[in-house]
């Protein structure tokens, strides 16, 4: 198919040619074949003007905190509200071993099989960063498919999560009762970064629930003022990152959930931080990409490939200086090949 009637598709396709098309669409784009590239380039370029209508929401938190239970029942609320629902992955292990912590998607029993519902699993190998692309650009065919949220997961390991993060209009980390683990997330600096943090499992223990979203209400507010200027003051026009109780399972506290999410939106839209974000997302993607690009380029160059051996082990054997071998390096590649 070339990439016009892959638009038509996903535009305008009845659901079975739509989700076809979908599938096609994300194959391309998780193509590292150069002509391919192309084809995804005209395709994206192309599918652009279509984008942007979904609200795009993150979601993490270590295996076991319950991601899929909570994917699912989110998922199935907001089917039930008229609403389609894309779920995209980003898992990290993929990127290491080809192994997998997110798993098989078909844990999301009666979302995965809803035909409002696009379940997606993470590309499987590459690195993080271009896994990241790939999933980002997944995430633009879903919306231009017309699914109202895109809910991108991923598991605590730091990095995935800040280029999770970095995709979504909002961040979510799901937390378990007991204490401790907040200080992790702390560590990580992935509490940071985070928009809501949901406290899941809260029927196992409705006490340490409590004592839990006490304890992460007060260190968001310390991270708060040491953090990030805009939440260090109170300010009923600008979004406070909270904390909500859930129990995934029984599906208590999901409503609570998503109006948090409709109020973020509503805020964050009217006083045009959501605008912002996106944009600064999308110079820091490209960004991103462009130092990725130059690097593989860099290391390729002929002359660099000549000299990189020898400087390596110069450099380790503290016989030439870091900086020295870099500009020699970097001078290398100004050599005409
Ligand atoms: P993930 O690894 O983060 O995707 O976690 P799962 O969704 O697979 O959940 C891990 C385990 O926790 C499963 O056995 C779930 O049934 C259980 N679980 C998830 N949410 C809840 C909840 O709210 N309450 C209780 N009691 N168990 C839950």
């Amino acid at each position: 198919m070339t990439p016009a009637q892959l638009l038509e598709g996903i535009l305008q396709g009845h659901p079975a040619v739509q989700r076809r098309a979908m599938a096609k669409a994300i194959t391309l784009l998780e193509s590292t074949r150069a002509d391919h590239r192309a084809q995804a380039d005209e395709l994206l370029t192309a599918m652009l003007p279509h984008t942007g209508r979904s609200f795009r929401l993150g979601i993490s938190g270590v295996p076991g905190v319950g991601k899929s239970t909570f994917i699912e029942t989110l998922g199935l609320y907001l089917i039930a509200k008229g609403l389609k629902v894309a779920v995209l992955a980003i898992d990290p292990s993929s990127t290491v071993s080809g192994g997998s912590i997110l798993g098989d998607k078909t844990r999301m029993e009666h979302l995965s099989v809803h035909p409002n519902a696009y379940i997606r699993p993470s590309p499987s190998s590459g690195t993080l960063g271009g896994v990241a692309e790939k999933t980002r650009e997944s995430m633009l065919v879903c919306e231009a498919a017309g699914y109202d949220v895109v809910i991108v997961e991923t598991v605590g390991v730091g990095q995935s999560e800040i280029a999770v993060h970095g995709m979504t209009d909002m961040f979510c980390l799901l937390q378990l009762p007991n204490a401790g683990d907040d200080l992790q997330a702390i560590k990580k600096g992935v509490m940071e970064i985070a928009d809501l943090v949901v406290i899941n499992k809260a029927d196992i223990d409705p006490h340490a629930a409590t004592r839990a979203q006490a304890q992460i209400t007060s260190s968001l507010r310390l991270l708060g003022m040491h953090g990030n200027p805009d939440h260090a003051h109170h300010n009923e026009l600008q979004w406070q990152p909270r904390v909500v109780q859930i129990s995934a399972l029984k599906g208590d506290g999901v409503e609570g959930f998503w109006n948090a999410v409709e109020e973020f939106k509503r805020l964050q839209t009217n006083n045009g931080k959501l605008q912002l974000r996106r944009e600064r997302q999308a110079l820091a993607w490209m960004w991103e990409r462009i130092d990725f690009g130059l690097k593989q380029a860099f290391r390729h160059h002929p002359h660099v490939r000549e000299l990189l051996p020898q400087m390596q082990s110069d450099v380790a054997a503290g016989r030439v200086a870091a900086s020295t071998a870099a500009r020699a390096l970097l001078a290398a590649q100004d050599h005409s090949v």
